[in-house]
């Protein structure tokens, strides 16, 4: 039995995984993944927790229902001897071991790029995974109710003042949706008023939305302007200590929820703790059947795909040119990879990965949208309905399609569910207060 260790269960992990289950032969080779989490997520959907349109545990695939032949580890890779075929997996209650490999595949993805301004690591919120996409839909909704229980003024401003650093595709696609649930909230407030809000969206660069060419990008500034947000182009975000943003442009103002979404970084084990060949960016280099290595120097029984692979585009004219690292790809790229894995064992030949995207779709908030397929942009409903059509088709597992379409249906009946769970980030408060006998039992929930 060849011993196959994947690192990370993400999107290319998980469909490698679940496709050398369907590929492999019984007792051919036993697949092991490793991954802090026990799921996938299924990022895409993460603006649309943050405005509650789609439930949290929904965007989460579950490994071990639908991996079922595979063995699932719930720990850290935190090195890789490939040299020696061993992987050092670090788990929360057991010192860090060395798990033996025959073959590995590393689909670690990538993490959210940082940078040292004040404030910055305070009081920011990523918008990489389900409990940063849960925290800014609560800490919004609990601002709401905190702001009308204040008279007009700057306290109540400052609460529902939102600031989103980064207009690629999460920073756009979380400011639109957050801003459509906030305007939308503004119907079960009466106290609060349009003018109460502040919804500011800062990029370093003069557009927006690199995936789509320039006259949407700027149609969509259009838009969220036209919509009460405030679109900073080409400006920095230089402070946010004590919950006072200053930005690049002169302009100031007290903030209380800061999204970071300022784009992704290399992984860290990836970067610096294997001893295969990475770029100067930090990812794997990869031939174009996403073999470790290059056509020169190939490296045996080593796999990498997804955002920690520099992959060879061969479907562009471009020389050098490198596949987007997005969903569209991931998940492709983990089905050819374990096609190829399994044609490697067997002695056969492998298959570059050749991918023509499919065009580029975002949400900008309920009913509003923006897709692009070369010189075909489409805007408005049309494009959300085609986003949410695309998104509830890819999201993997029936069980998981029919959980989301079902909160979906629920919603055109009734709304989306407004309650904030931010208590649940204290969940002793109340248990504490009664326990100590404190006699107004107030409990800050900030
Ligand atoms: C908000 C948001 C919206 C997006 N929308 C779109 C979209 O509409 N369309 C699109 O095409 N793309 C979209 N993307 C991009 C897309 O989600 C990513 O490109 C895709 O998830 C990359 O897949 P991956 O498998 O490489 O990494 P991931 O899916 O991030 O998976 C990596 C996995 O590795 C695990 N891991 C990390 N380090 C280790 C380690 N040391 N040891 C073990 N496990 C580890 C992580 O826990 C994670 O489960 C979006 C991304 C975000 C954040």
């Amino acid at each position: 039995m060849r011993r196959i260790l994947i690192v990370g269960g993400g999107y290319a992990g998980f469909y490698t995984a679940w496709r050398l289950e369907k590929k492999l032969r019984r007792g051919e080779a036993e697949v092991t993944i490793v991954d802090p989490r026990p799921y996938m997520t299924y990022q895409p959907f993460l603006p649309e927790v943050t405005a509650g349109s789609v439930e949290a545990r929904h965007v989460a695939v579950s490994l071990r229902r639908h991996l079922r032949r595979t063995r699932i580890i719930a720990g850290t890779v935190v090195g890789i001897d490939h040299a020696h075929r061993t992987a050092t997996v670090s788990t929360p209650d057991a010192p860090d071991r060395e798990l033996e490999y025959d073959v590995i595949v590393v689909t670690a993805g990538a993490v959210t790029r940082t940078f040292p301004i004040p404030g910055v690591a305070r009081e920011a919120i990523g918008l990489k995974h389900v409990e940063e996409a849960v925290a800014i839909r609560d800490r919004l909704l609990t601002a709401f109710e905190r702001a009308a229980a204040l008279p007009p003024g700057p306290d109540r401003k400052r609460l529902l003042t939102v600031t989103v650093v980064g207009g690629g595709f999460t920073g756009v696609e979380g400011f639109g949706e957050l801003l459509s649930l906030a305007t939308a909230l503004l119907k079960r407030y009466p106290e609060l008023s349009f003018d109460d809000l502040g919804f500011h969206l800062v990029e370093l660069r003069d557009r927006i939305l690199p995936e789509v060419t320039d006259k949407p990008g700027a149609w969509v500034v259009r838009h969220l302007e036209k919509r009460g947000g405030h679109v900073h182009l080409e400006t920095k975000l230089v402070s946010a200590e004590n919950g006072h943003v200053v930005l690049s442009d002169g302009t100031e103002y007290d903030n209380h929820l800061l999204v970071w979404a300022a784009g992704n970084q290399s992984n860290p084990v990836v970067a610096h703790h294997t001893d295969l060949p990475v770029d100067e960016q930090g990812l794997f280099r990869v031939r174009a059947d996403l073999r470790i290595g290059t056509d020169d120097a190939p490296v045996a029984d080593a796999w990498a795909a997804g955002d920690n692979a520099a992959v060879p585009d061969l479907a562009s004219d471009r020389p050098g040119a490198l596949v987007v690292p997005n969903a569209q790809n991931a998940v492709r790229e983990g089905k050819r990879l374990a096609k190829n894995l399994v044609a490697d064992l067997r002695g056969r030949r492998t298959k570059p990965y050749v991918h023509h995207s499919l065009g580029t779709v975002a949400t900008l908030g309920l009913g509003k949208g923006i897709f692009q397929y070369r010189r075909i942009v489409i805007t408005g409903l049309l494009a959300w309905l085609m986003h949410r059509g695309y998104h509830v088709l890819a999201v993997p597992t029936w069980e998981r399609k029919v959980r989301v379409f079902l909160v979906w249906a629920a919603a055109a009946f009734y709304g989306r569910d407004i309650v904030s769970l931010l208590s649940v980030q204290h969940p002793r408060a109340e248990f504490v207060a009664a326990t100590l006998g404190d006699r107004d039992r107030r409990v800050s929930r900030q």
